[in-house]
Order: C-alpha cells, then sequence, then structure tokens
C-alpha cells in the first residue's frame, strides 16, 4: 500500500491521524481487503477501495518451487519488475530434518531493493537486466504483505499438516535483502520498511541486509540510532585482482577498505558480518584462496562465512562440486573461520540466489538460502 498516498486521502478527508494507523496494523496483520477492517466506519472503507489500491505492486506471476519456496513476480504503477522470494521451512528454527517434534515452520522472506541493479555483477541474473530505479519503502513492505496475506489464508502448500490445527500456524519472521538490487544504494527507504517490518513479525535481529560492499552505507548502518540489522557481505574473492573481475564494484570499494568498514561495523554494533562466497568451480574455490580468504577475515570473532553453491545463470560459470566446497569449508574451519554452507532452495523456479533477473523470461532469483543464512546456518 502507498502509504504516503493513504495519508494524504485520510487527511483531505478531515480523518483523525490514527486512521492510517489502524489501516496499517490490519494490513500488517495481512489484511487482504479494506471490508475487513471493521474498526473503520464503512464509508471510509468504500472509499478507500475507491482511492487507496490495497498494494502499490501488481502481482504477475507467481512460481511455486518443490520445497516450498515461493517466487512473485511483481510490477510497480511505471511498469518496473521485481521479484521477491518465500522460503518455507519444516519444522524447527534450523535443521528440520532432526526436529521430532512439530514445531511451527519458518517462514523467510527475501526482498528486492531496486528494480534490476546498476552493479553488473558477472554471475548474477539481475546484473544483466536493464537498471530500473529504487523501491520506494511502500513497494518493499508490499512484497512482505504479499506473502504475508498468502500465509494469513488457510492455504499452506509446504505443509499441509501444520493448516490441520496440529502445530501454531507458521510466521514470517525472517527477512533478507538478497533479492534485486543493492541495498545500500537505496539505503534510505530499506530502513524505512525495516522500521515497519516488526508490525509484521519480523524482528530487526532477524531482518539481513546484503551487500556488494558499498562503503558509505555500511559505514551509515554503523552509526545509526536504533536495533541493529545483521550485516552480509557479497565478497566472493580473496583478492582484488579476481573481485575486480567478478564485481566491478571492486574497483571502486577494494577489498582492504571494504573490510575496514566491516570492522568498524562489528566494532560498533557488537555482532558478526556474515561473509557470502559464492563457489565458483575453477575460479575462486581453490585451496589457496581459502587459505588466503582466512587470512584476511581478522579477527575470527568479526565474522562467519557462509558458502554459496552457485545457482545457473545465462553467465559461462560452473558451480564448485561438492567435495571442492567440503574442502574449502575445511579449509577456514582449521584456522578458526567458523562456516557454513547455504542449503540452496528454489531453483526449479529460478528463485534462488542471483536467478532474479524479473520479467527477462529466465526468472529472477532469490537465493532463498541466503537470506536464511542469516539466523540459520544451512548446513
Ligand atoms: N546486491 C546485494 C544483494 C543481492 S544479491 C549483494 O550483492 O549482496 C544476494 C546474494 O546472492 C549475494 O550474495 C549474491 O552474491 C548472491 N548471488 C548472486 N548471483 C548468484 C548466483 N548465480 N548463485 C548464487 N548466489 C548468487
Amino acid at each position: 500500500m502507498d502509504l504516503d498516498l493513504l495519508q494524504a486521502t485520510l487527511a483531505q478527508r478531515g480523518q483523525p491521524a490514527f486512521r492510517a494507523r489502524q489501516v496499517w496494523e490490519w494490513m500488517a496483520r495481512g489484511a487482504s481487503s479494506y471490508a475487513q477492517m471493521t474498526n473503520l466506519p464503512e464509508a471510509l472503507r468504500d472509499d478507500l477501495e475507491r482511492s487507496v489500491p490495497l498494494s502499490s505492486l501488481t502481482l504477475e506471476r507467481e512460481a511455486l518451487a518443490s520445497d516450498g519456496t515461493e517466487k512473485a513476480l511483481f510490477h510497480t504503477a511505471d511498469a518496473r519488475p521485481l521479484e521477491a522470494v518465500l522460503m518455507r521451512y519444516r519444522g524447527g528454527a534450523k535443521h528440520s530434518a532432526s526436529v521430532q517434534t512439530p514445531s511451527r515452520g519458518r517462514r523467510s522472506l527475501c526482498l528486492s531493493s531496486q528494480s534490476g541493479c546498476p552493479l553488473t555483477c558477472s554471475f548474477c541474473a539481475t546484473g544483466s537486466m536493464a537498471f530500473g530505479r529504487n523501491l520506494t519503502a511502500s513497494e518493499i513492505l508490499d512484497q512482505a504483505l504479499h506473502f504475508k496475506r498468502r500465509e494469513s489464508s488457510a492455504r499452506h502448500p509446504a505443509s499441509p499438516s501444520e493448516s490441520q490445527g496440529a502445530v501454531p500456524a507458521p510466521r514470517i519472521d525472517h527477512c533478507v535483502f538478497m533479492g534485486m538490487g543493492e541495498p545500500l544504494l537505496n539505503l534510505d527507504n530499506v530502513l524505512a520498511a525495516c522500521e515497519r517490518l516488526p508490525d509484521i513479525g519480523i524482528h530487526p535481529s532477524s531482518t539481513t541486509v546484503s551487500t556488494v560492499g558499498w562503503i558509505p552505507g555500511i559505514d551509515r548502518l554503523a552509526e545509526r540510532d536504533g536495533p541493529t540489522i545483521r550485516l552480509a557481505l557479497s565478497l566472493h574473492a580473496p583478492d582484488d585482482a579476481l573481485r575486480s573481475e567478478l564485481m566491478p564494484v571492486n574497483e571502486r570499494y577494494p577489498l582492504a577498505d571494504v573490510l575496514d568498514a566491516c570492522r568498524r561495523w562489528h566494532a560498533a554494533r557488537r555482532r558478526r558480518v556474515y561473509v557470502e562466497y559464492l563457489m565458483l568451480g575453477g575460479v575462486n574455490d581453490h585451496y589457496e584462496q581459502a587459505i588466503a580468504l582466512a587470512a584476511l577475515l581478522a579477527p575470527r570473532t568479526a565474522f562467519k562465512v557462509n558458502l554459496i553453491p552457485y545457482n545457473p545463470t545465462d553467465s559461462s560459470f560452473e558451480g564448485s562440486s561438492r567435495d571442492a566446497i567440503d574442502a574449502f569449508r575445511s579449509a577456514l574451519e582449521e584456522r578458526g573461520v567458523p562456516a557454513t554452507v547455504r542449503l540452496t532452495r528454489g531453483r526449479d523456479i529460478d528463485a534462488a540466489c542471483g536467478q532474479l533477473a524479473a520479467g527477462a523470461g529466465a526468472g529472477a532469483d532469490a537465493d532463498a538460502d541466503a537470506r536464511a543464512a542469516s539466523a540459520a546456518p544451512a548446513r
């Protein structure tokens, strides 16, 4: 919902200030019509129905992966495409396979901060589509509200048993900005959206912003007042030459400077930075590169590595083998660097990390797992 339009419309109608809050509270709980907002006068509900659309986004396409991951392709009022992903996990917060007793499944959102992305990382599908623009805070929130409405309705495709009342209803309680775009290039709107996410049930400490290493944004996150939002850094290479090849932004903000900014963030926030490292076969997955990476990540308490299996895009890269990923992880852990491997989800609908390219035909990726990695190491 365009919250500015809502405010303006209510003001125009001479409505008291608390009306906007009432409408928002309904939306945040997953309301799918004004008719449900029974504490609003009926005439006002009818009026709003005509003048303020329930969402600032139009749903264009949806896809449901075999693992329960769901992707939605939207467009904005000015026809900019974007995608968002909901990851559903059965059972407990971490490794569902080991959970014997019924418990509610975790739900994690992967949101886009921009339509397209200006940064052209060579391995990422979003980078190859045209950059549109920054999304507004309302457009970011509307991605979350779409899935909130979805989950509030009776249908839970990933967990039929949960809808039979045997366990508490699942809640969307994690969010990662790992969809399209670079969130730190749109930080004001991302933070404005984050301020409202708790109303939807997502705490700041369960919200992760993932960045290519946009230093001014990292510094702002370190210095800002307010609760700590988690920080993830897309690193992908242990030296400047390779990183610049993979991620052109490295020319502007080289590795050492980005890591210094992460250390400042860590010092201010007292949380580990999640280092994301995409595993590209024969490119960045050699043993020596693991050692070089471990040497960079000091102090040990400031970082945690999440190795990301490559999700196919139109690029010429190939993912590392499972053995190479395991060996890389062991090399890190032997040197005291905590490392996990991201569990990839949604690949069969191009909803995995790096596959999001809305409108480009192939599908844009929002690696479900990346987001999950924020609070729940996959493996
Ligand atoms: N611009 C931000 C957030 C969007 S990308 C960033 O770069 O962090 C979210 C994550 O998906 C990043 O870690 C990114 O490197 C990763 N990713 C991109 N392409 C991928 C691919 N093809 N396979 C797996 N992960 C990919």
